[in-house]
């Protein structure tokens, strides 16, 4: 099954729902980051959190997720924007715990500290937001965000079946908010059937597609289906931006690379690609800043 996300409206109750699969997006930044299994899931579960919030976003709007916590994990950073495309990394990918009830520890690998939420909505200012991690799992933490700080009541669930190679045999997840006014009642029921199901990494495994898992959590109640549309890893680094990055250093720096080096080989934080600027560029560089 190709990425993809699936926006839905059921207009008579208020209630806007999404799902998406996120397995080949989440291999590719595993692969590009070589995370250790419980790594593997935590990053999976951010960047697919990272799909359904950026799907809330207007068009041209972006976000960043942080979650930052005093766990062997670290940090997690996750940025995505609203038409689909996210990127993200692990501070240390290499991090593994052992698991607890089946399940990769994510919740020990991040430990205690907090959700750091920063969009850049186009206007003047980027808001941003801090919450208190839940100490409960990342959906857990997304959820306890959208109904704290953003004051709308939302669910939000995430499942990554990562095996022992790191690779996710599936990943996806769910998310339904109440949009004012909306029926107290039939939000709760749908919130009650999302918990009932079975998670959605198994449904997605047992071959449902992210409509037919929206077809489920809204069973007898009439909704419509907005949007369908295919979702990414995609990093925005590019040569440009890494010039301009070098330039930002400064000019003892770059000399300073061209002496002891005589290259510069810089390194995406979020995608890993590599940026070579041999001896000529860097002079280059450094003729351009006059
Ligand atoms: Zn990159």
């Amino acid at each position: 099954m190709d990425d993809h996300i699936v926006r839905t409206i059921a207009r008579l109750v208020g209630v806007r729902a999404m799902a998406c699969a996120t397995t080949n997006l989440v291999n590719e930044a595993n692969r590009r980051h070589g995370t250790a299994p419980t790594a593997a899931a935590a990053l999976g579960q951010a960047l697919t959190g990272g799909v359904l919030l950026g799907a809330l976003l207007k068009v041209q709007q972006r976000m960043a997720l942080k979650f930052e916590g005093d766990g062997p994990l670290q940090k997690i950073v996750v940025e995505a924007d609203s038409y689909g495309a996210v990127r993200g990394y692990v501070t240390v990918p290499a991090m593994d715990l052992p698991k607890r009830q089946d399940e990769y520890d994510v919740t020990g690998a991040i430990g205690d500290g907090f959700l750091t939420v920063v969009k850049d909505l186009r206007l003047k200012n980027l808001y941003e937001s801090v919450v208190p991690l839940t100490g409960g799992k990342i959906d857990a933490d997304l959820t306890y965000y959208l109904n704290q700080s953003e004051q709308v009541p939302t669910v939000v669930q995430l499942g990554v079946d990562v095996g022992e190679d790191s690779r996710a045999a599936a990943a996806g997840g769910l998310l339904i908010q109440a949009i004012p006014p909306y029926d107290v009642e039939v939000a709760r029921q749908l919130a009650n059937r999302v918990q009932e199901l079975p998670p959605v990494d198994a449904l997605l495994k047992g071959g449902q597609s992210p409509e037919e898992i929206l077809a489920l959590v809204f069973a007898d109640v009439p909704y419509k289906v907005l949007e369908q549309r295919p979702v990414h890893f995609k990093c925005q680094c590019s040569k440009e931006r890494t010039a301009r990055a070098l330039i930002a250093l400064g000019r003892e720096e770059i000399q300073s690379l061209l002496e002891t080096e005589g290259q510069a080989v810089v390194d995406c934080h979020f995608c890993h690609e590599q940026y070579l600027f041999n001896r000529e560029e860097l002079e280059e560089l450094l003729k351009e800043m006059g």
